[in-house]
């Protein structure tokens, strides 16, 4: 026998209950999205390699380690994204969106890390992102705090904390990682082997670190939030009061710095301790320095990602995904010459109310095992043809699931009674 062929480790078949799972969350967020007038961007999977180490920065765990870089026929160096912003940003410089010009974008899709594979840590996963360029305001990052805490609330989902805080500007982070090498220097005993590498690449990662035994001198250490420019204690203070008007609650967590190099003033994660370690459901923030660094007119942006992977898993483990193809009827057709006008029916219904999910019969069968799909795929009817009914061209409406009669209908008057029965 021919041996299978399996799928890479860390990348996932994603169906059944998982993809009814991401279409929800899916098409909720882009309902949402388009609610506050944000447009789709569709953006290559594979980009040149240099965007990414250019703008996530080449001390940085993604552009060390996770990369699925490769050389094309030409020998190119080409990686596959690791996330979304680098290739939106390039995307909008060079299609001269940015000039005067506010964008409000959002993406999805697949993105690639070379990662050991855990739960709610996969190396092919996929994100929802949102990126706004041409504002520099709180203003903005408040609405991309309080509409994707809407959209948590449309998802049903409860209990995400939501963590805040500040990187301030440039020159106030130059100044405090001065300050901060000279407080881990005087700890490099207690420093673990990844802290004592960030120490000497990017001493502010050292805050990120995941090690519990480092939980002390990270809590321990000089605050960057104590060490901010003026102008972005002000933007932070009109971002708190924003929320504070909307009702949204945030905890400030002064060693959130985030995994990537780019980012400036506001940061923000959406956490969950329901799911063990890999609790960030949501991460983001502003990078005002971003568009210039890799070739555009300086432009402010802010914007963040979701892991769709760990939302899924949160949907599902509080049963919030609705049933995604469960159809309203279900077609039964049994004898010699009813597959035909089936087929017609069916579609008659689909022209007059396309709101309506149809599911006919197909591949036969008797009348019994028939009905026992037509019960198990969840639809509230079964329109039931069988010889006789054509002869008289009729159906037979038969309830599922309310203790209602059957009833038998002319083939004119069907669209009728069921707009009727779904209003
Ligand atoms: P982490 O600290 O968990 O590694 P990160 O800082 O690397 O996260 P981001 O680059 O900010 O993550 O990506 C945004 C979101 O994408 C994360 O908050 C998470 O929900 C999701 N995500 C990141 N990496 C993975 C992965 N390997 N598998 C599944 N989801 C992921
Ligand atoms: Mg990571």
């Amino acid at each position: 026998m021919t041996k299978q062929i399996s799928a890479i480790r860390g990348m996932n078949d994603i169906f059944a209950a998982d993809a009814d799972a991401f279409d929800f969350l899916i098409s909720t967020a882009e309902e949402t999205l388009k609610q506050y007038g944000y447009r789709s961007i569709r953006l290559p999977i594979v980009e040149k390699t240099q965007l990414f180490s250019r703008s996530i920065g080449e001390v940085t765990d993604i552009v060390e380690k996770e990369m699925y870089t490769f050389e094309d026929r030409n020998g190119d160096s080409l990686t596959l994204r690791p996330e979304g912003t680098a290739g939106c940003v390039r995307a909008v410089i060079q299609n001269g969106l940015t000039h005067n010009q506010i964008q409000k974008l959002y993406y999805t899709g697949p993105m690639f890390r070379y990662e050991r594979p855990q739960k709610g840590r996969y190396r092919q996963f996929h994100q929802f992102g949102v990126e706004v360029f041409g504002l520099q305001g709180p203003d903005i990052d408040a609405e991309l705090i309080v509409l994707s805490a809407r959209l948590w609330e449309r998802l049903g989902l409860e209990n995400l904390e939501l963590q805040l805080n500040s990187l301030g500007n440039q020159q106030a982070r130059a100044e405090y990682r001065e300050i901060l090498v000279e407080y881990l220097t005087g700890h490099k005993e207690k420093l673990d082997e990844d802290s004592l590498r960030r120490l000497e690449t990017n001493p502010l990662r050292v805050l990120d670190s995941k090690n519990p035994d480092m939980a002390e001198i990270v809590a321990d250490a000089p605050k960057l939030i104590d060490h901010l420019d003026d102008e972005s204690v002000e933007h932070f203070e009109k971002l708190k009061a924003h929320l504070d008007d909307l009702g949204i609650d945030y905890v400030v967590n002064p060693n959130l710095v985030r995994g990537l190099d780019y980012y400036n003033r506001t940061v923000f994660e959406w956490v969950t301790s329901e799911l063990g370690a890999q609790g960030t459901v949501c991460a983001g923030g502003r990078y005002d320095g971003l568009v210039e660094q890799i070739g555009g007119k300086s432009t402010p942006a802010v914007g963040f990602a979701m892991g769709i992977e760990r939302l899924a898993a949160l949907l599902m483990d509080h049963d919030k995904v609705p049933p995604q193809a469960q159809p309203d009827i279900y077609m039964v057709l049994v004898g010699e010459g009813t597959e035909r006008p089936g087929m017609v029916i069916s579609e008659m219904i689909r022209d007059a109310l396309p709101d309506l999910k149809i599911q006919m019969n197909m591949g036969g069968g008797s009348f019994k095992s028939q009905f026992k799909k037509a019960d198990k795929s969840g639809a509230s009817y079964a329109i039931v043809l069988g010889e006789q009914e054509v002869q008289e061209h009729k159906v037979a409406l038969k309830p599922l699931r309310l203790d209602e009669e059957q009833q038998t209908v002319d083939w004119d008057q069907l669209c009728d009674k069921l707009a009727q029965l779904f209003a």
